[in-house]
Parts: structure tokens; sequence; C-alpha cells
């Protein structure tokens, strides 16, 4: 498949001072991306993706639990057959080794010959996306891209870049919209930036 791809860039987010809803701010600092702006911006990636895959099937695959509201925002908008499959994986997270991955899900669909898009919520250090890049490449997938809502290229560990990005934040911990702390917070329709005392750190300190 050519990389035919015309996403405008992803926009580079700062902490900014919108208002937090009442009913949040007692755990959310700020807010780093509203609901409409998620909402927009979605639709834009829908819409350049679909034109990318235009005449093929598509195999969705999506990583458990933080996609979940970016996924059925996404693929909602696209109006031809696809196939979908979930995987959950978790990272052996403080080890030196090489973003080894413990599956809590494994995938029911085959991929060979298929187009795969691989979506995920947030590209880190790019452990996750890359180890899950590899085992599905065992499989001999036509094709196999990846999508990331939030992109934090500070944090960057590997050389796993995504080939659709919604946003570009800053080197935080961000929740909402799918994206949990202790699992909470996962349905929050924005995506925020935690206060300190909810993890536990002193007022004041920085996450
Ligand atoms: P990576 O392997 O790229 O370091 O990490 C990717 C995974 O770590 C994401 O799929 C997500 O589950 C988690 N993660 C990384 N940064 C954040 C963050 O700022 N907030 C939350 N809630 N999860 C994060
Ligand atoms: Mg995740």
């Amino acid at each position: 498949m050519n990389s035919s791809s015309h996403l405008s860039p992803p926009k580079r987010i700062s902490p900014s001072r919108s208002r937090v809803p009442a009913h949040y701010a007692d755990d959310i600092e700020q807010m780093l991306i509203s609901a409409p702006r998620i909402r927009s911006r979605v639709a834009e990636m829908a819409k350049v993706i679909a034109g990318d895959y235009q005449g093929k099937r598509l195999v969705v695959v999506a990583l458990l639990n933080g996609t979940i509201l970016f996924l059925a925002d996404l693929i909602r908008h696209f109006e031809f057959p696809l196939s979908m499959d979930l995987i959950g994986v978790s990272s052996y997270r403080g080890g030196t080794s090489s973003g080894e991955l413990e599956y809590t899900k494994r995938l029911k669909l085959d991929l060979r010959d298929q187009h795969v898009l691989v979506v995920d919520d947030i590209l880190d250090t790019g452990k996750t996306l890359c180890a899950v890049k590899s085992e599905l490449a065992k499989q001999r997938p036509a094709s196999l891209r990846t999508c990331v809502l939030l992109d934090k290229p500070e944090g960057r560990k590997t050389e796993c870049e995504a080939d659709y990005v919604g946003f570009v934040v800053p080197h935080l911990f961000v929740v909402g919209y799918g994206l949990d702390y202790d699992e909470r917070y996962r349905n929050l329709p924005f995506v925020g930036v935690l206060r300190p005392h909810v993890y536990g750190a002193p007022a004041g300190s920085k996450s």
C-alpha cells in the first residue's frame, strides 16, 4: 500500500487554562483538549483514513482499554464494511527490557493478507506499539499501519512512530476520553491533566 496520507500535521497542544467543568474541578487541573476539538480532529482523521483505504477491506485492531472512546468515535465515521478486533496488552513497566508485552486478550481474527490498522490511545515510549506491530507483522498482513489519538514525542524510547496522529501533547500524565488513572476518568469527554493530590503528590508538585 502506498503512503498517500494527507492528514494535516497534528496540533501541538499546550497546557491551557480552559475551564474544567465544575464537577471535575477537584481532580482535574487543566483541560488539554476539549470535547468539540477531539470530535473535529477525529472526523478529520477518519476522512483521511477512509480515503487511504478506499477499495480495500480494512481490519481495525484496537488496544484495550484506553482506546474505547476513540475507537467508537473513529469507526462510526467509516461508511464501508470493516472487521474489528481488540487486543489486551500490558507492558512490563520499570524493566529495562525491550517492551515485552503480556497479553490479557489475544486477537481472534486472522490477519494474513489483510489491510490492518492498529489503533491506540497514546504513543509515549513507543514500546507498546512497536511490540504490537512486530507481533502482528508475524501474521503477514498485506499492510500494517498505526493510528493514535495522542502523541508524547518527548517520551519516546524507540524508533516507533504512528502513521496517523490526532494531537501532540506535552510530557504530562493525561486522562480522559478513554485514558485512565487507576481505572478512573476514562469516561471524561475531554483530555485533561490530573491534580497531583489525586496520585498522592503534595500540592504544587509537577507530574
Ligand atoms: P508506551 O508503550 O508508548 O510507553 O505507552 C503506551 C501506553 O502507556 C498507552 O497505551 C497508555 O496505556 C499508557 N500511557 C502512556 N502515557 C499515558 C498518559 O499520559 N496517560 C495515561 N492514562 N496512560 C498513558
Ligand atoms: Mg493503552
